[in-house]
């Protein structure tokens, strides 16, 4: 009876983002949603524009907005 329950709230929907708010790199998918980094490149998908274009942002930023990487059933706590 250890194992964790899927949590029912887990569906992923895509958060979709007000372009106006965007700069172009963003729309773009060149640029971070949230932080504006360029590079590293950022490659998680934080949501989409209303015509459907992905919008990316890093790790780091997807993470503080909620969106958990694939590592499912680690605790967030890390020991230090
Ligand atoms: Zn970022």
């Amino acid at each position: 009876m250890c194992e964790p329950d899927m949590p029912t709230d887990a569906v992923f929907e895509p958060y979709v983002y007000d372009p106006s708010l965007l700069s172009r790199a963003q729309c773009m998918g060149d640029a971070c949603a949230v932080c504006h980094t360029k590079w590293p490149r950022p490659r998680r998908v934080l949501g989409e524009l209303p015509d459907g274009a992905h919008v990316y942002g890093c790790d780091e930023c997807a993470g503080i907005i909620g969106l958990q990487p694939v590592t499912a059933g680690e605790p967030l706590m890390a020991a230090r």
